[in-house]
């Protein structure tokens, strides 16, 4: 596995992550990877941050999947851009 296939992996778990969601392996996984790599703790980071500003906005109503998944769709767009 390609260190980019390897980061498209990491990206896809970011919700769940965040969520605290995650398997112990997977989890494991995320922050062994997080560790290494700044390209995918920068994306993290904005999505930490996403959803931190949402909670913190009470929009308790809002459905943020269509936003998650746009989010996550941006991210995957441009970790398949070559460095
Ligand atoms: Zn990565």
């Amino acid at each position: 596995m390609s260190r980019l296939d390897d980061c498209r992996e990491i990206v896809r778990q970011l919700w769940p992550y965040l969520d605290g969601a995650l398997p112990d392996e997977w989890q494991v996984r995320v922050v062994a990877h997080l560790d290494a790599c700044t390209n995918c703790t920068s994306h993290f980071d904005f999505a930490r941050v996403f959803l931190e500003a949402i909670q913190r906005s009470g929009a308790v109503s809002l459905d943020v999947e269509p936003l998650r998944a746009r989010v996550v769709a941006a991210l995957e767009a441009e970790g398949m851009r070559a460095p």
